[in-house]
């Protein structure tokens, strides 16, 4: 995302150079500089300690299985995004949280977060976003997820990093 205005005092902002970053959209009144983001979100492979996956499905949009997911709030790291998101849309404990990669999404323009995140195996208690959570194995989730997916890259990786 580009800033024109600012966000906070919605002044119009002017160019200003700053370093090494050259012109970057500047607010006078508030006295920052606005420089261009992507919206962080983690995206979660839930795996129990038996080495199953969780996998949702969302109430809207294209019903299929997927990650749970979710946009990182302002004052959050990605790893306490994780425990949350998880807690909110399955009610599912996380034990711990590993980092596997990032990969910009153009679509909504997102910096997507992808995790492993080692959770307690429990019946999940399901948000009013999420219509179905079930227990796969690694082979029948990656069957599950739809081609071009992030989990069906986070399992690949989960498998060869827990080797
Ligand atoms: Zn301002």
């Amino acid at each position: 995302m580009t800033f024109e205005y600012c966000p906070k005092c919605g002044a119009k902002l002017v160019p200003k150079q700053i370093g090494d970053e050259g012109d970057v959209p500047y607010c006078d009144t508030c006295k920052r500089p606005l420089f261009p983001f992507s919206y962080p979100c983690v995206i979660c492979l839930c795996v129990a300690e038996d080495g199953e996956v969780l996998l949702i499905k969302q109430s809207y949009g294209i019903i299929r299985y997927v990650c749970v997911a979710g946009y990182i709030k302002s004052g959050e790291s990605a790893e306490e995004a994780c425990v949350r998101e998880i807690a909110e849309e399955t009610g599912l404990e996380v034990r711990s949280v590993h980092f596997l990669y990032s990969k910009y999404y153009d679509k909504h323009d997102n910096l997507m977060l992808a995790f492993a995140c080692r959770v307690n195996k429990a019946q999940p208690k399901l948000s009013g976003e999420v219509s179905e959570a079930s227990w796969f194995t690694p082979d029948a989730a990656y069957d599950a997820l739809f081609e071009g997916a992030y989990g069906r890259d986070m399992l690949q990786m989960w498998k060869t990093m827990s080797k």
